[in-house]
């Protein structure tokens, strides 16, 4: 029985909802498309047929902190045939481990790691048992724009002889999940789709007068409410900006987080988040994915976010264990404006493209150095997929470049481009509505976004009606008070016995 293995290798006496479901059929050979909330156990739907198949499952893990975090994991609990291989992993343990790789049962990478051809070469070599994508909805999200590799693992799945797949996420609105059959090539996959609704969340939208009014009232936050808790910011500058006032203006210990730092420092800040040292982050969206902390009671968002989409999964890290938690989205009038500056920003024009493409040659080797390196002047996150876009098209085929009229690819990757603006754009409305909106229901909105029905639940959203006063510190101190003076209750609670509080007999 499933039951069984389960309490044997995690402990865990039943499945939560989805788990069996996702499992029998993944076990049975489909493909699954599943969403499943933040926090309900996406990872047990594939250590668990992975822990129990003959062969390897490879996991497809977007993020290096992710990958640690759960092998590390896995490992507390005496399950040690898991490994990560990522760009970081050195050179002498990344050659132990892909002559070891038949003694693995779970390896976590990133989809760059599957372009290596010593890796795929080895694996081709060992019996894949499933294929896991988590996270998948970066295969939508990134795939298109500058993470290519993305695009390339229907391939890799290919080299493998097709084993099943499970594509896992928190959020795919309907077009995203479309996108993630078409991309990783899922035949007639199961669906398990939940619903994006995190009843103990409670949503709330202020919009404030100016950026100064903004940051007073995140040091209101930050200072009054129950931690941990999480900011987040748009870009690297802000972070360090805001961590340092928080540091400042409040009693709070607080750390910063984002992707231009070195990877030990980020590794320090999430182990010091985690463990309770830091109570606040301000990060950038770098951090959070995956993020197995339990009781973050609030995050807030200090601009108008690009996509909803995205919100839901950033406001999905609060109250992981089903307590009482509040999203708060802070903005300013201008915030709309810069939000559709960074959409823009995206674009690179014609000339821009021919001008790259100019350094190629046919009849000659691709050098992916120029090329990239041009691109990268201009705009640094979409060389690599506009490589990947010249080998779709069969402009360089075998690492030669073959005759081409620079003219004619320099339009098609433009449009490639500006149909991902187009994407973004659209979904830029949607979540300016939602920012700046003060009608209609916040969780409505959220949910018609990924085609649900509205629903009514009380407490809900500032539109409905919210009073956050239950989170303040001082209320919980009094709970605190109260819980002294039932302290006997208490020790019997903990203890199962019965004790006099105070002077010891
Ligand atoms: P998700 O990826 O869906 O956000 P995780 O996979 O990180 O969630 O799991 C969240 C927590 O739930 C983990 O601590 C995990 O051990 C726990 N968990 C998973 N499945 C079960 C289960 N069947 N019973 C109890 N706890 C579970
Ligand atoms: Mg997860």
């Amino acid at each position: 029985m499933l039951e069984d293995k389960l309490y044997s290798l995690f402990g865990f006496q039943s499945f939560k909802p989805g788990q069996k479901d996702i499992i029998e059929q993944l076990m049975a050979g489909k493909d699954v498309l599943a969403m499943l909330p933040t926090g309900r156990g996406k990872s047990l739907c594939y250590q668990l047929p992975g822990l129990l198949s003959e062969g390897l499952t490879i996991v497809v893990s977007p993020l290096l902190s992710l990958m640690e975090d759960q092998v590390q994991q896995l490992k507390s609990q005496g399950i040690r045939r898991v490994a990560t291989l990522n760009s970081f992993t050195n050179k002498e343990e990344r050659k132990w481990l892909i002559s070891h790789l038949s003694k693995i049962k779970l390896l976590y990478t990133s989809p760059e790691m599957l372009q290596s051809d010593e890796l795929i070469n080895r694996l081709k070599s060992i019996h894949i048992s499933y294929f896991i994508i988590d996270e998948a909805h970066c295969v939508s999200y990134w795939g298109h724009d500058f993470r290519a590799d993305y695009l390339r693992l229907k391939d890799v799945r290919d080299d493998f002889k097709m084993p099943p797949c499970l594509a896992i996420t928190a959020t795919a609105s309907p077009s995203v999940r479309q996108d993630i059959i078409k991309e990783l090539a899922l035949k007639d996959p199961f669906f398990y789709i939940e619903s994006v609704n995190r009843e103990n969340i409670l949503l709330a939208v202020e919009e404030m007068n100016s950026q100064v009014d903004k940051v007073n009232r995140l040091v209101e936050y930050i200072q009054s409410y129950e931690s941990p808790a999480l900011v987040y910011v748009q870009t690297r500058a802000q972070a360090e900006y805001y961590s340092h006032k928080l540091q400042v203006e409040s009693t709070i210990r607080v750390g910063f987080y984002h992707g231009g730092m070195e990877n030990a420092e980020r590794m320090l800040i999430q182990q010091q988040f985690m463990n309770g040292q830091l109570d606040v982050v301000c990060a950038t969206s770098a951090f959070g994915m995956g993020l197995n902390k339990e009781n973050i009671r609030y995050v807030i968002h200090l601009h108008c976010p690009l996509d909803i989409a995205s919100y839901v999964q950033e406001i999905g890290r609060a109250g992981r264990d089903g307590k009482p938690s509040f999203a708060v989205l802070l903005t300013t009038p201008e915030d709309k404006y810069y939000a559709h500056q960074l959409v823009e920003r995206g674009k690179l024009s014609e000339i821009d493209w021919a001008w790259a493409l100019g350094t190629l040659q046919g009849g000659l080797p691709f050098k992916s150095e120029s090329f990239e390196s041009i691109v990268e002047t201009i705009n640094g996150d979409q060389a690599r997929t506009a490589v990947f876009l010249l080998e779709q098209w069969g402009v360089i085929k075998n690492g030669m470049v073959q005759a081409f009229a620079i003219t004619d690819v320099a339009v098609k990757l433009r449009n490639h481009f500006d149909i991902n603006v187009k994407r973004q754009k659209k979904r830029l409305e949607s979540a300016i509505t939602y920012a700046y909106g003060t009608e209609q229901c916040k969780r409505g909105q959220l949910l018609h976004y990924f085609n649900e029905e509205p629903i009514s639940q009380k407490p809900c959203c500032n539109v409905c009606g919210l009073d956050l006063g239950p989170f303040r510190k001082d209320k919980r101190k009094k709970k605190e008070n109260e819980t002294l003076l039932n302290a006997k209750e208490e020790l019997k609670r903990i203890f199962g016995i019965e004790r006099s509080c105070g002077h010891g007999n």
